[in-house]
């Protein structure tokens, strides 16, 4: 039984909403774009160092050594920039060393973006020549003005190359409305095709625009290919609206400026599953290298700055980011699968099984099994499961957590023996509270009420009810060979009132879950206290 939502679902939201128009944390955080960063004059073209850009070792030039890492910043980390513009003449002296400080640093994979036909050439050169380099392609609002009858066939060529995995960087920007905004939303449309066509993400350019941007998305129904609203500085409402497009957002410098508060307190409203760290560079690099020229080694800084953001290590927004960046570029570290236990917000969770009698809609089992960017893919066959040795290997000493919670992918009653000898386990080991987080169902799977075999061995129940009536709870919960499941829930739960100190009914504050109805059926039916879970959080 999963007690992890991960956002992944079409139509989760962050919470709160500051309304009002696109945060501008004193005035000055606010996207650059060709020309205002590195000078006046418009954007550069192909091959020329925009204006006041800096030459490689000259003023403004990274130094030899970059800052040093962040103290927090844990061995193994490996973070994805997901979007750089390796192409920029920015890089052309020494881009070799760019990327070798990149993966120095952990930086193990970067997105170069194009913004035209020919610099997303020049990145599909790129990504062919550094290892863990890849490319986008596409062109940018303020290029659009000079597309011609060939320049989207090419771009659709481009597209189909092993090297690229996502169309951009595409979108709208009134702000400095280098193109007409009327060729610019045509071929931003035109652009969103391409890309659903393709089935390639998206990543999009949105500044002064959020309205506009976010009605072309959702008509052309983005979700089919999924996407990214790079370097996000919109506000919490636009992030609400973007994320139930089942987009994600990115993360860059100026989520670590100094003035960049009202940024971070819209991000701290947003599921980290749905945010991709960035560095844009050569543009708005973060602290301490502000003003200067930016590369993909400063990912790390916006990952801590995250990570702060969200009460987690640097390590722990590494690993959920760079999972993100996996699920929808496909592009990341491989993934190792088989996490047995892990660690979230001083629990410790065990993973036992992903076999589960139910299939909610919501579900991570059936999508990637990843949670806070562990990945929890277990095998399928119970013969091959791992066992209660492995388990409470994996577990360590559970002294230090204040509960242990059995709740992974999957329903750990399933594996009714290995989940007793675990607890029985743990509890020698010096687990201070032990908690089941179950379907409820395991009765009516065994044919007997295992209620009772698990009395002593656990200290808390928590049985998610998802539903007020049968009908309702068939919608949601989706169950898999066993007729009319709703009523066997409640009499585990009833069983349950009378085998364990604690039992608490839930259910997920997701669409078609009547919480309020279900909290009447917790309390003045089955006699237990009601939980509703967040939409992401486990807790
Ligand atoms: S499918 Fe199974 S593991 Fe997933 S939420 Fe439903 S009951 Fe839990």
């Amino acid at each position: 039984m999963s007690e992890q939502n991960p956002g992944g679902a079409p139509g989760g939201s962050p919470g709160g909403s500051n309304g009002g128009g696109p945060p501008r944390p004193g005035g000055g955080f606010h996207r650059r774009r060709r020309g205002r960063r590195f000078g006046r004059g418009g954007p550069p073209r192909p091959g020329q160092r925009p204006q006041g850009q800096p030459e490689a070792g000259g003023e403004g030039q990274l130094p030899a050594a970059l800052p040093p890492p962040p103290a927090a910043r844990e061995d193994g980390l490996v973070l994805v920039d997901t979007h750089c513009h390796l192409a920029d003449a920015a890089f052309d002296r020494d881009r070799r060393a760019v990327v070798e400080r990149a993966h120095a640093q952990g930086v193990a994979f970067m997105l170069s973006v194009g913004s035209d036909a020919e610099s997303s050439r020049k990145t599909i050169d790129v990504a062919g020549s550094f290892r863990g380099v890849y490319a986008a392609v596409g062109i940018h609002p303020h290029e659009v003005k000079g597309i011609d009858n060939k320049t989207l066939p090419a771009i659709a060529s481009m597209a189909s190359h092993s090297r690229v995995v996502a169309v951009g960087e595409i979108g709208l920007d009134y702000y400095r409305n280098n193109s007409p905004q009327k060729a610019q939303r045509h071929w931003f449309r035109e652009q969103v095709r391409l890309a659903v066509k393709a089935g390639k993400p998206v990543i999009v350019h949105c500044r002064d625009a959020g309205e506009d941007v976010h009605a072309i998305l959702a008509e052309e129904k983005v979700w089919r290919a999924g996407g990214v609203v790079h370097c996000f500085t919109g506000d919490a409402e636009l992030a609400k609206k973007f994320l139930a497009l089942d987009l994600h957002l990115g993360a860059a410098g100026p989520l670590a400026f100094d003035d960049g508060q009202a940024l971070q307190e819209v991000f701290a409203q947003v599921p980290i599953e749905r945010v991709l760290v960035e560095t844009d560079s050569p543009y708005l690099a973060p602290p301490p290298m502000r003003g200067k020229r930016n590369e993909p080694a400063l990912a790390y800084q916006v990952a801590e700055t995250l990570a702060r953001i969200h009460g987690l290590s640097t390590g722990e927004a590494a690993r959920i980011t760079t999972s993100n960046a996996r699920r929808l570029f496909g592009i990341g570290p491989e993934r190792k699968g088989g996490s047995l236990a892990y660690a979230h917000e001083g629990r410790l969770y065990l993973n036992i099984t992903n076999r589960c009698q139910n299939a909610c809609y919501y579900c991570g089992l059936l999508s990637d099994r990843v949670f806070k960017g562990h990945d929890l893919t277990l095998p399928s066959e119970p013969a091959e499961e791992p066992g209660a040795a492995a388990i409470l290997e994996a577990a360590g000493d559970p002294s230090g957590y204040g509960e242990v919670v059995f709740s992974g992918f999957g329903e750990p009653t399933l594996r009714l023996d290995v989940l007793a000898e675990v607890a029985r386990g743990l509890r020698e080991k010096g687990a201070k509270r032990i908690r089941l987080v179950t379907n409820g169902l395991g009765s009516r799977t065994a044919g007997y009420d295992i209620v009772p075999e698990l009395r002593g061995v656990l200290d808390a129940v928590s049985v998610s009810l998802q539903a007020a009536t049968p009908e309702a709870y068939a919608k949601v919960c989706k169950t898999q060979g066993i007729e009319n499941p709703y009523p066997s829930v409640k009499d585990f739960v009833r069983s349950a009132r009378l085998h364990f100190p604690e039992v608490e009914v839930t259910a997920v504050r997701m669409p078609g879950i009547d919480i309020a109805a279900c909290e009447k059926v917790a309390r003045e039916e089955l006699g237990v206290p009601f939980r509703a879970r967040e939409y992401v959080l486990t807790d």
